[in-house]
């Protein structure tokens, strides 16, 4: 199993260190805007169990955060005015896994429209803000 480096990326989010655009909190899980979204509505669920990936967590804290996954990915798909929903959750450097601290990515997709590749780089700050709005008035 990884270790679980206590000072990454979502680490400091979940402690208050670095903002994110929230969209729902409880005492197991926090959901908020990937910053470069591969989709309107592009989300993040995360653990507040400190787990590098999924190997690391509880059965517990894995089912707590799935039924979060489940619960908002149809609101953000309606909120944006998506067709479907792909879920995504990478394990390790070699699956695409770039940030340590286990998350979930909820990409809402629209009929046609592709994927928008990572190195389009971050999004606006005032265009996160708005989907998050969108987002936030649905839940
Ligand atoms: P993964 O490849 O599953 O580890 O994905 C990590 C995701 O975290 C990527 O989609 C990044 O765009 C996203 N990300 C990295 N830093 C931040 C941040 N400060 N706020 C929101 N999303 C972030």
């Amino acid at each position: 199993m990884a270790a679980y480096d206590p000072d990454n990326i979502f680490a400091k989010i979940l402690k208050g260190e670095i903002p994110c655009h929230k969209l729902y909190e409880d005492a197991d899980t926090l959901a908020f805007l990937d910053i470069i979204p591969r989709t309107e509505g592009h989300t993040l669920v995360i653990t507040k169990e400190s787990a590098p990936d999924l190997f690391g967590i509880s059965p517990q804290g894995l089912g707590k955060l799935m039924a979060v996954v489940q619960t908002l990915a149809p609101k953000i798909k309606t909120a944006v005015g998506a067709d479907g929903v792909l879920i995504q959750q990478f394990n390790g450097a070699a699956a695409g896994q770039t940030v340590f601290h286990l998350h979930v990515h909820i990409l809402p997709i629209k009929d046609g429209v592709p994927l928008r590749p990572q190195e389009t780089g971050m999004a606006e700050p005032d265009a996160l803000a708005m989907t998050a709005e969108k987002i936030r008035a649905s839940l």
